[in-house]
């Protein structure tokens, strides 16, 4: 104990080491990017352990992503051991499906639920716009966008759990923008119950009804929330400025009366405003929690100082925001730039050609990375990247063919668990080919939802009442007679192995995987050839991958659970330089940074600055400002993941608009535009 003590303090500062030793209580890290906020908690976790306030299994952390988690897990088992697996570390979605699992009963849900990912929400919206006989848009369906009712419906699901989904629609000003586009909002209730309804039918919860059943489960239920409090009896938040409202009530709800609850996070670096994180959370906290103790960190380990000089300005110019200025030791040098191009194939080539210089001066691929404001940002690069033979790992856009491996083993997997889940039974049908088209599956649907029955029951009744026959009857008996015998092996605990090896047989993943192969070996472009049989190669990599994550998961159904929130992002590899949006870097660091896209209508979008030139005034004006100082904030987060250098660029033309250099630019250093910004005029401006 003694040496873990001394390991949670080795080479912290003095005001480090007062947030790590700081007593039990209530306790906010307040602090800049950089500043050693997550190094701090993960170090007060081992020095509690150390001291023996807390025993392992009652410590309680929450990161932002899984990726987060599995950091910070690794530090802590180098810190202490293989002792640290008996904590828990995870994400508000981990925790809660834990607890939902353990206490489905008192939930009021099934134990054998799964989850859907926004996809298959997409597809249950859509399908209940076009098809609902009750909700009956019919043809009108051609006018609206499933996506932006989908984000409603989920924009408006942040809250306390309080009201029905309906209510939050109802109380959503911007949610309730996109349902009265829909015949004035009427039938946005119908879609929203219809949804609500058929996720009930089909046992499955979707990511946002994670957290609200937890909070539900954990506000009815006295005995489970008093189980949970005792079990956990210090909990500690990283990125604490991006939980939401939901969230922040699961957390009021899992504290104890001793109230040990440490937040670190920067009010500077909330970015998720759009999914309904509220940084009054952390503006509040020492409101909220009387006596609370909060410490503020100020020189930054990560940066050089003209980045960090950068960030500084920038962000100095917002002004929702409690105000601190960081300081480094590094020394500057000339580490930030911004270069101009005529448009993003341009942009492109330079970027390749950077990452070129920088490799050929001995820097690793994997302390590279690309970061956009928009996935799309990142999209033109990776041609040239493949071109040019450097290995890089995207961690953004649209799901590639070997995350949809995964997702289809895992869909044999849900419906083993759960023979209702209807979405995963579609997946299985429809990833390989079986004769079942898309009118036999809107059929089966059909059947299915009039009847109101489980799909695989609908199926059932179909090929018995002779309406699906022959072949594709026989191909879907198979089939389905395959998954029963895969539910009762599931249920039995087979070997996970053996039945990972039993679904890719049936998927005929081997076959599918030759075949794409033999048809890459016949391209005659040679780039082409190579870019295809790259594309096979990552499949198999992934599949080996997730062969081993099997082997070696504890406990399977944790597993699935884990898979059905994020299929195996690419991130694994650190090989290759790292290609993703800001939001996804939140908490990472790299050696050197690059930032395309920084053109002004692009970030910031043009659908901010428009309103804000525009005649908007009132509530309308204050949402476009507080949206401007939002991606302002995730500029500063962009600047703040460099460690040796920042190269910004931007173009003249960007997707068909014109436009000057980004005004943030303009913001950090009048050196860094040759072209002039248009002004905006903000409460800043106008206060200077
Ligand atoms: P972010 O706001 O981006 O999440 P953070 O505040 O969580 O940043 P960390 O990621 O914990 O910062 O630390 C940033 C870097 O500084 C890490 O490489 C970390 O190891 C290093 N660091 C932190 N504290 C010290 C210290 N006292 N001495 C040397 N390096 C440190
Ligand atoms: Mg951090």
């Amino acid at each position: 104990y003694a040496a873990l003590r001394e390991a949670s303090l080795a080479g912290l500062t003095d005001t480090q080491r007062e947030a790590v030793t700081a007593g039990p209580g209530p306790m906010l890290l307040l602090a800049g990017a950089g500043t050693g906020k997550t190094r701090c908690l993960t170090a007060r976790i081992g020095w509690n352990i150390g001291v023996g306030t807390v025993g392992l299994p009652h410590v309680l952390a929450i990161t932002f992503t899984r990726k987060a988690s599995r950091e910070m897990k690794h530090r802590l088992a180098l810190m202490m051991g293989p002792a640290a697996q008996s904590m828990f570390v995870g994400t508000f979605h981990s925790i809660c499906i834990r607890l939902l699992r353990d206490n489905a009963e008192f939930a009021g849900i099934s134990s054998r639920f799964t989850i859907i990912d926004d996809d298959e929400q997409l597809k249950i919206i859509k399908d209940i716009c076009l098809n609902d006989e009750g909700v009956g848009l019919g043809v009108a369906a051609d006018e609206i966008s499933f996506a932006s009712v989908r984000d409603a419906i989920d924009a408006a699901r942040n809250g306390d759990g309080s009201k029905t989904a309906w209510e939050e629609l109802r109380a959503n000003e911007k949610a309730w923008k996109t349902a009265k586009l829909i015949d004035s909002g009427a039938k946005m209730r119908l879609i929203v119950e219809a949804y609500d309804r058929i996720k009930k039918e089909a046992e499955v919860l979707d990511y946002n009804d994670i957290i609200l059943k937890t909070v539900q489960l954990l506000q009815d239920n006295t005995g489970v929330r008093e189980y949970y409090q005792n079990m956990w009896r210090m909990i500690l938040i990283d990125e604490y400025q991006d939980t939401n409202t939901a969230q922040e009530k699961l957390i009021a709800l899992l504290l104890n009366k001793e109230r040990n609850i440490t937040c670190v996070g920067d009010e500077d670096q909330a970015v998720y405003g759009w999914r309904g994180a509220d940084i009054k959370n952390i503006l509040t906290f020492e409101h909220r929690y009387a006596g609370a103790k909060v410490i503020k960190l100020e020189q930054n380990f990560r940066s050089t100082s003209s980045i960090l000089n950068a960030a500084n300005a920038l962000i100095s110019k917002n002004r929702d925001r409690l105000g601190k200025t960081l300081y480094t030791v590094s020394e500057s040098g000339a580490t930030l730039r911004h270069d101009r191009f005529s448009d993003d194939k341009a942009e492109a080539n330079y970027i390749v050609q950077e990452i070129r210089r920088l490799n050929s001066e001995g820097v690793p691929f994997g302390s590279i990375a690309v970061l956009g404001r928009y996935s799309h940002m990142i999209l033109p690069v990776q041609m040239p990247l493949a071109q040019a033979r450097i290995p890089f790992t995207v961690t953004a856009g649209k799901k590639v063919q070997s995350t949809q491996d995964i997702q289809n083993i895992v869909a044999y997997y849900r419906f083993a668990k759960n023979r209702t889940d209807d979405f995963a039974l579609q997946r299985i049908i429809t990833c390989k080919s079986r004769g079942m088209g898309t009118q036999k599956m809107k059929m089966a649907h059909d059947e299915a939802r009039s009847k109101r029955i489980p799909l695989v029951d609908a199926i059932t009744q179909l090929i018995a009442a002779n309406e699906i026959k022959g072949k594709v009857a026989e191909g879907m008996n198979e089939l389905l007679s395959f998954l029963e015998e895969l539910a009762d092996d599931y249920t039995l605990e087979a070997p996970p192995m053996e039945l990972f090896d039993r679904i890719t047989v049936e998927m005929g993943l081997d076959e599918d995987l030759a075949a794409a192969k033999g048809k890459a070996n016949t391209t005659k472009n040679p780039d082409a050839r190579g870019k295809q049989l790259r594309a096979v190669e990552k499949r198999q990599e992934r599949l080996h991958d997730l062969r081993i994550a099997i082997q070696t998961a504890d406990n399977l159904d944790e597993f699935v659970d884990a898979m059905a929130l994020d299929p195996m992002e690419d991130e694994e590899a650190t090989a290759g330089v790292w290609l993703g949006t800001v939001h996804a870097a939140k908490g990472l660091e790299f050696d050197h940074v690059i930032l395309p896209g920084w053109t002004d209508g692009v970030f910031p979008s043009s659908r901010i600055l428009e309103r804000i030139w525009g005649q908007s005034e009132g509530p309308a004006l204050d949402q476009a400002k507080a949206e401007l100082e939002e991606e302002r904030r995730l500029a500063y987060v962009a600047l703040t993941r460099g460690k040796k250098s920042v190269s910004i660029t931007s173009t003249e033309y960007r997707m068909g608009t014109q436009g000057p250099p980004s005004r943030f630019l303009g913001e950090i250093s009048r050196k860094l535009v040759k072209e002039p910004v248009e002004p905006v005029e903000t409460e800043t401006a106008r206060a200077a």
